[in-house]
């Protein structure tokens, strides 16, 4: 693992550590679906010990899979641990520290008295590991900052780097290099941050780095899940950085695989093809901080750009004759005896038609892109659709056609053309432009990305719509391509909308885990679907209620994936709540970051209820858990009836 090594896969057990036979059985399950790497809890020195028991069962099966001991607040357990099994990871927010959640003013001579404490209590784990050739991940948690960090640096990427760096210089005093480590979050702006200044911070400090651990934390299932690792890990894997990933779902460990393979497929395959395409200038001039976000200075064009939320643009090209019921899919339902619009949150704000027009009224928050040509007829037969309906030039047609919307005008580029650059030089002069940009270009998001450093260190303000055309067979494959390729920009600022596009027909697999689009005609949910939670993964677009949930491990005390599925059944109208449901009190109130409601495993069938950081209830029957979340919604004013 690391330097030019393969990106390696790995995933982490749900059952009980104790348990030796189902821990073994799941292990396998993850090894035959091509984990590489299998971690297991090891709370106590019980578990660490039996960690023996496991890995002897495993090798006699035939398993060599290298073993990772996860280890939270019990350095006696690392220890065992460390002897046992091929790695060991520990959580510097809490390896020696205890949370507390409180604020202190340390002076820098006390400051130094903890490092020496912490120095004191890691320097007998990094020994044995030495001894024994154990290699360790200092992995830092978002959520699970130590109290002593969080009052000096705050809850933040420069906090989270800090704490990996204690830990990683007591070990390069010992001479111990055999190390990983990772920065993760369930906010991937938070999460992409970190690691980018791990890796300045290590460049700075020691001229040379080591080997990153990608994660996003908490997740949670299905599509959301997907989406939030690819643009996490994918905005990372994108820039070369990355050594191994973790996909973090709320679903069995084994499902996490194929999507780790999928993420890591789109870098590896890459790599053959840097010989035959062309090479993008490298960016000389870079115009956005790396390390935080701002986003990139922009016209208001209508409802486009400055500090309008991105928009998103449902893409009916294909659709020759659409009609009201189409829109159902994008948003919008209509109720044929009142005659009226319903408009659900999730609801897309243009329409892309090609040559095809709209013969009926559309609500009044939808408008319509056409082709140029499409739009000039259109005009020409009656003046008043100039309102509502508005060109899209392909490229080089910006240049030819003179006629244009006195409003908005859309310019659809290739980054990966000299048309692209050409066409940059005229519309500087325009402020009624949208630019929907895109690459053929196989590294596609560095082509689109080194475009718009461009227009921003020329102070070219139009907004930006990130167009993705989406080839890929499966739709996880899909999914992790739209992500990455329009999350990793959205995350740098770089986005005032959204376009993705597929062919419905091209898709041969139309599953995924606990949704299925059967049908083509259930495409243009999946897209729209997608480009919301693209935009809510990335926070720059809040449209749902969103769900941190832990993957579950073998300190678990209730079926995660049941009651997440309960808890989204009776909660998922929440526009903007943010619920965190998480096996265990010893980690999930620590690691449930900024959610506003948390809803945590206490004890066998019983349930503690979190308002942030606060206790609100404790010890709730797990019978009637779910119920008492909703009254606190209520008494909390974060309750709206669902429609
Ligand atoms: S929060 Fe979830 S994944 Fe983390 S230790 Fe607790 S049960 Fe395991």
């Amino acid at each position: 693992m690391g330097n030019f090594h393969p990106i390696r896969v790995q995933t982490m057990t749900t059952t009980d550590t104790m348990d030796t036979m189902a821990t073994v059985e799941q292990s396998i399950r993850c090894i035959e679906s091509g984990a590489e790497l299998v971690r297991i809890t090891a709370p106590s020195k019980n578990e660490a010990e039996n960690l023996l028991n496991i890995k002897n069962e495993l090798r006699k099966r035939g398993y060599k899979t290298p073993l990772v001991a996860d280890i939270h607040f019990t350095p006696n357990a690392a220890e065992i641990a460390a002897r046992i099994v091929e790695k060991v990871r520990v959580n510097p927010g809490n390896y020696v520290d205890k949370k507390k959640f409180e604020q202190i003013d340390y002076t820098d001579a006390e400051y130094a008295e903890e490092i020496e404490r912490i120095r004191d209590r890691f320097t007998p784990l990094v020994k044995i590991c030495k001894e024994y050739g154990t290699a360790m991940r200092i992995g830092t948690n978002h959520g699970s900052l130590s109290d002593r960090i969080m009052s000096r640096y705050g809850d933040t990427p420069v906090g989270m780097v800090e704490s990996a760096m204690e830990f990683l210089r007591i070990a390069r005093n010992e001479s111990y290099h055999n190390i990983i480590l990772s920065m993760k979050s369930s906010n991937p702006q938070v999460m992409v941050q970190a690691y980018r200044l791990l890796v300045n911070t290590m460049q700075n400090e020691f001229d040379a780095c080591y080997p990153l651990h990608l994660g996003v934390t908490e997740a949670g299932d299905g599509e959301d899940g997907r989406i939030k690792s690819a643009i996490g890990i994918g905005s990372l894997l994108e820039d070369g950085i990355g050594d191994t990933i973790r996909v973090s779902l709320t679903e069995d460990p084994e499902f996490e695989i194929p999507v780790c393979k999928d993420l890591v497929n789109r870098y590896t395959n890459r790599e053959n093809l840097s010989n035959q395409v062309s090479v993008i200038p490298p960016i000389e001039k870079i115009s956005y901080s790396p390390f935080e976000y701002k986003r990139r200075k922009s016209f208001d064009i209508g409802n486009i750009g400055s500090k309008h939320v991105p928009v998103v643009v449902a893409d009916f090209m294909l659709t020759e004759k659409i009609l009201h019921q189409d829109l159902t899919s994008v948003g919008y339902s209509y109720d044929e005896q009142t005659d009226k619009w319903n408009i659900g949150d999730a609801a897309a704000d243009y329409l892309y038609t090609g040559n095809n027009a709209v013969d009926f009224a559309l609500p009044g928050t939808l408008k319509v892109i056409c082709d140029y040509s499409k739009w000039k007829q259109l005009v020409e037969e009656t003046p008043a659709n100039a309102q509502l309906n508005f060109p899209l030039f392909i490229g080089r047609e910006y240049l030819q056609y003179g006629d244009r919307s006195a409003v908005l005008n859309f310019v659809s580029i290739d980054t990966n053309t000299e048309d692209a650059w050409e066409i940059l030089q005229e519309i500087r002069k325009d402020d009624s432009i949208v630019l929907c940009l895109w690459s053929t270009h196989p590294h596609a998001m560095a082509s689109v990305r080194k475009y718009i450093v461009e227009l921003s260190n020329q102070d070219i303000r139009c907004p930006i719509i990130l167009a993705v055309e989406s080839h890929e067979k499966i739709i996880d494959e899909q999914l992790i391509h739209f992500s990455t390729d329009t999350g990793a920009l959205f995350l740098d600022g770089m986005g005032d909308g959204i376009w993705l596009m597929n062919d419905p027909n091209a898709i041969q697999n139309t599953k995924v885990r606990g949704r299925t689009y059967l049908e083509a005609k259930n495409n243009h949910q999946f897209i729209n679907n997608t480009s919301f939670s693209i935009l809510q993964a990335t926070r720059t677009r809040i449209s749902k209620t969103e769900y941190i949930s832990c993957p579950s491990c073998g300190r678990t005390l209730f079926d995660l994936q049941e009651t997440t599925a309960k808890i989204r059944s009776v909660t998922h109208h929440l526009k903007g709540v943010k619920i965190a449901i998480m096996g265990c009190i010893v980690n999930g109130p620590g690691e449930m970051a900024d959610a506003d409601f948390g809803y945590v495993g206490s004890g066998p069938g019983k349930i503690t209820l979190y308002k942030g950081k606060e206790v609100v209830k404790r010890s709730v029957d797990s019978e009637v858990a779910v119920q008492e979340l909703v009254n606190l919604l209520k008494e909390s004013d974060a309750w709206v009836e669902p429609a």
